[in-house]
């Protein structure tokens, strides 16, 4: 066959089929190399990370930002982030009429791949409990809860490459009763089934998506009817699963071995990663990169670890503080070693200025670092289990580095809603610290000192003033300043008019 005559089969080839590619994998509980590829999108080795997105973006990351500098090949989305003032007025993300309306809505690039599930990972526990049809949600502007039938409609509409079926898991309840459980595998049996059958009504032209079965955190013999099922009638309609608690790996049927595996189970820690790694986890999604970016912590780890010095008996940490004045005068880089944008291009005291300064562009760089290393985290692995030394690799980076990554310390971005968990939701606190305050009687009469003023001479002023911001304004008076910068405004109008 000529090579246009391939390029043209590539083309014809349904668009939907996603393929996955098992390089090299030991035995069922241990760690694997893979690879998750659909044609028009850039292929993703695993093990191997996705963009946790809030909102359609990376945190702090715009979009040609995400282009430019960072290398992360897929993104997950979560409905919820996009289906406010649902069911009463019809989210813009439904109204919007081109084709991958999701992808155009969020500037997604073209070639990364788009997962969409219905929840954000991790999620926060919704009020609103799940029922036989319907899960709970929190929108930006609240709890609310769609139906199975409302998201396989909403699938359809958007077109991700990717979608993870309604999982029924009763998140933040900490003892989930037999009964329940039992209501949780029938529930999520039928809401894959509506999943699969909406996706058989597709027209032809109409784009296709791959979809990832729900494994539950529950034991095998809790959810084994609907796993009898899965591999029965389904296992041909489905690309991947999604498993929400890595230690019951063993407990999968091996019908389901050759599936790209991604993990729901939030991990801690890049040991947390690796023991998951260690069980044939393919794919994650890893919400302490955000987390670490928002306190100012800068991961600095390598995979495998350097080796160790015999004289130090202390493990390194993880991360660096940003916020602390130890780096106010340091120009080196972010952490030794690394290529990505914010380490080649500036140093850590200005980092610690934008973090003091509580500049947007200090996460920015911090978010770009972070997935750098975290990127270089994984092609270390990938190296290390392709050499057949990963079980001794894990052990030296657990003797040389901390086991949790650092506290935070300073102050973090702005937070929101869906930061907090549902009940501090109803707390009364603030959130965020006020970001002024009024000043009490004391600090108002050294003020005014300052300005020439002594507060008993002017009492009716007193009552007058009451906000802080106006204090400075009270010995202002008219001047002609006004006039100076009316003028050349005046004659720029005149010449234009002149020239029209
Ligand atoms: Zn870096």
């Amino acid at each position: 066959m000529s090579i246009e005559a391939s390029v043209t089969k590539l083309d014809q080839l349904p668009q939907e089929m996603l393929e996955f590619t098992l390089l090299k994998t030991t035995g069922a509980l241990a760690p694997r190399l893979g690879r998750l590829s659909l044609a028009g999108r850039k292929s993703i080795l695993t093990p191997g990370f996705i963009g946790n997105t809030s909102r359609g973006v990376l945190p702090h990351v715009s979009q040609d930002t995400f282009r430019k500098s960072l290398n992360v090949n897929g993104v997950y989305v979560a409905l919820e982030d996009f289906v406010e003032k649902h069911p009463q007025k019809t989210p813009p993300i439904f109204s919007y009429d081109v084709p991958e309306p999701l992808r155009k809505f969020i500037t997604l690039p073209q070639d990364t791949l788009l997962i969409l599930g219905a929840r954000r990972n991790p999620p926060i526990h919704s009020p609103v409990p799940n029922t036989n049809t319907e899960v709970g949600l929190l929108t930006s502007v609240g709890f609310r809860s769609i139906s199975s039938e409302y998201y396989a409609a909403a699938v359809r509409k958007l077109q991700p490459d990717i979608v993870v079926g309604l999982a029924d898991i009763p998140f933040g309840q900490e003892s989930v009763g037999i009964k329940r459980k039992d209501k949780m595998s029938d529930r999520t049996e039928n809401w894959l089934r509506d999943i699969i059958a909406k996706k058989s009504t597709l027209d032809e032209e109409e784009k296709g998506w791959s979809i990832f079965a729900p494994i539950l955190p529950i034991d095998r013999d809790l959810q084994s009817w609907y796993l009898e099922h899965l591999l029965e009638d389904m296992v041909d309609k489905i690309s991947g699963i999604a498993i929400y608690d890595t230690y019951l790996l063993d407990d999968l049927p091996d019908q389901l071995h050759h599936l790209p595996r991604l993990s729901f189970h939030a991990p801690a820690s890049p040991h947390e990663l690796l023991r998951q790694i260690g069980l044939g986890m393919d794919i994650f999604i890893v919400p302490f990169l955000a987390d670490a970016t928002d306190a100012g912590i800068v991961l600095d780890f390598t995979f495998p670890a350097p080796s160790k010095d015999e004289a130090s008996s202390t493990r390194k940490s993880l991360g660096i503080d940003m916020w602390s004045e130890a780096h106010a005068i340091s120009v080196t880089p972010l952490s030794e070693g690394c290529t990505c944008y914010a380490c080649t291009k500036h140093h850590r005291a200005y980092l610690q200025h934008l973090l003091a300064a509580k500049e947007m562009l200090g996460w920015v760089l911090i978010q770009i670092h972070n997935h750098a290393i975290l990127e270089a985290f994984f092609t270390g692995i990938r190296a290390s289990i392709d050499a057949g030394t990963f079980a001794a690799d894990v052990a030296s980076f657990e003797a040389y580095y901390e086991p949790a990554l650092p506290e935070k310390t300073g102050q973090g971005p702005r937070v929101r809603g869906y930061q907090f968990k549902s009940e501090e939701h109803s707390k009364k606190e603030k959130k965020n610290p006020r970001p002024f305050r009024k000043f009490g009687e004391q600090e108002i009469a050294t003020l005014r000192a300052a300005h020439g003023q002594q507060s008993n001479m002017k009492p009716q002023m007193r009552d007058v003033i009451d906000d802080e911001a106006l204090l400075g304004l009270v010995d202002m008076e008219y001047s002609d300043t006004n006039a100076d910068v009316a003028a050349p405004i005046e004659n720029l109008k005149l010449e234009d008019d002149a020239k029209a």
